[in-house]
């Protein structure tokens, strides 16, 4: 009987104890026809299971821990981060380039993000959420970091999460007019919670800290920061 998750290998253990689940990156759920082959290929190969996830991932299950690094050979794609303390997901809604209803360019600033924090080692793990509108169908009012655009700009927002203790976020600053901005901003959320000694997820440090004190430690100037 095993009794881990095996974290360097992207390996969580099931309810079976003896066989895990693993989940390839797929950016934001952006993917295409001969990846989506590839996967079912290997899944027939190795007799698995598939699942779509709440990550905008496929996780595999029924993985032999002896199949492991011959699974991830073949499926030759790198594991998404399903677990440890880290960056899991940057959820991304279709955006612009298809949804009638995008006002900005989710797809765009979305895989950005996934391209500088998937998987980048934190205190705790960390979601994030990028929505082309209003109507956030990427979940940004309960991630760590949601982001969603409207007519007046890009508004973040902070400290949301699921899970046993849900939280909204709240808003950290709105009518951001660019990427770059957005990009400075959210660098500057994740400095100060690495460098906070609180363990919990965001939401827990600004409850600690109150929003104020904490749009004053990432930006500074709190009118500013609102969209004033
Ligand atoms: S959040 Fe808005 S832009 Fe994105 S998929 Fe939903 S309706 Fe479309």
């Amino acid at each position: 009987m095993n009794t881990k998750d095996i974290l360097e290998k992207g390996a969580i253990l099931q309810r079976d104890r003896e066989t895990y689940a693993i989940a390839p990156h797929i950016p934001g759920g952006f993917t295409d026809t001969a990846t989506l082959r590839k996967i079912c290929d290997v899944a027939d190969k190795y007799k698995l299971e598939v699942k779509l996830t709440s990550a905008q991932r496929i996780a595999m299950f029924g993985v032999k821990e002896e199949e492991l690094d011959a699974v991830w050979a073949d499926l030759a794609q790198a594991p998404g981060a399903a677990i440890g303390l880290c960056v899991r997901s940057i959820k991304i809604c279709p955006g612009t380039q298809w949804c009638k209803r995008a006002v900005l360019d989710s797809a765009s600033l979305g895989l950005k993000l996934d391209k500088i924090y998937h998987a980048m080692e934190l205190p705790n793990k960390m979601k994030m959420g990028v929505s082309g509108c209003l109507l956030a169908c990427s979940e940004s009012g309960v991630k760590d970091i949601g982001i969603v655009g409207h007519n007046k700009g890009w508004r973040i927002l902070v400290g949301g999460n699921s899970g046993p203790r849900p939280r909204l976020a709240e808003l950290l600053v709105d009518n951001i007019q660019t990427e770059e901005e957005v990009l400075e901003i959210v660098a500057k959320v994740v400095e100060v919670y690495k460098n906070d000694p609180q363990q919990g997820r965001l939401g827990r440090l600004i409850e600690e800290k109150g929003i104020e004190a904490f749009r004053a430690a990432v930006l500074g100037s709190q009118d500013a920061a609102v969209g004033k």
